[in-house]
């Protein structure tokens, strides 16, 4: 039965290189998968230490887990192999946090750019609210060149602030400073401007659109409660119920400049 074992033999062969084929191409998609997962995760987090660095000054790997969305042991691991990556955007001790080096701190800046650029871009020019764009920004800018992202900058006439208040980089990595001072630090009877917002969640923009308070709104302190408690204000715009409480949470991420 020499020619049933030859057929046997091709049909293996067959088999064999069909199934090698199968598991290259699969091998292929997977890497695929793998480096454009990987490439925007890497983008994700160093935005996310670079804010957090910005704001407490170290990046707690728990502190990640939250802005990010992830599980704290999703964190470690993933600090850990890019701290271990060739072109050393990261340093992460174990009970120290993650710190940006200064490759790392370029890029989360230039993402920083593309996202501010984008929420301005999405605001001004194509009239999404200020609570829609960040969530739209999240996606579209890791999508962008650098080529597209200069000519917003371009049409935009190089804004200095993105729909929040936030501070835009240049094409340098320069920016204004991030106001610091909330509504809460000043004292009673000051006159304030509010110049930035806290931008993160998108319900509490919505619930200053209903409060009718944005960037530009100005009014006056009435009273504190010193424990934490709410803020009495009065705004300056007569025609919106001028007189309004806002509890504590809200005050602490309106920031202001004290007029
Ligand atoms: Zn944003």
């Amino acid at each position: 039965m020499a020619g049933g074992l030859d057929w046997d033999r091709s049909l293996q062969n067959y088999v064999d290189r069909f199934a090698s084929i199968r598991y290259t191409y699969a091998s292929i998609t997977h890497t695929r998968a793998m480096i454009s997962m990987t490439s925007r995760a890497k983008e994700d987090y160093l935005k996310a230490i670079y804010e957090l660095e910005e704001k407490v000054g170290v990046a707690k790997t728990t502190q990640l887990a939250e802005r990010l969305g992830v599980r704290a042991a999703t964190v470690t691991e993933m600090v850990q192999r890019l701290s271990k990556e060739p072109d050393r955007t990261i340093t992460y001790k174990h009970h120290q946090g993650v710190r940006l080096t200064h490759t790392g701190r370029q890029k989360a800046i230039e993402m920083v750019r593309r996202h501010r650029l984008l929420e301005t871009f999405l605001h001004q020019t194509l009239g999404l609210s200020w609570d829609e764009v960040h969530q739209e920004a999240e996606v579209l800018e890791h999508h962008l060149s650098e080529r597209v992202t200069e000519a917003i900058d371009r049409h935009l006439d190089f804004p200095k602030f993105d729909p929040h208040g936030e501070p835009i980089p240049d094409a340098d990595g320069n920016m204004a400073v991030m106001p610091q001072l909330v509504l809460s630090d000043i004292d009673t009877g000051s006159r304030f401007i509010i110049i930035r917002v806290d931008p993160v969640s998108s319900e509490f923009l919505a619930y200053l659109d209903d409060l009718a308070m944005g960037i530009g709104t100005t009014g006056r302190l009435l009273s504190k409660d010193e424990d934490h408690g709410p803020l009495s204000i009065e705004l300056d715009d007569r025609d919106n119920a001028p007189r309004k409480t806002l509890k504590r949470q809200i005050a602490d991420r309106l920031y202001v400049e004290a007029l």
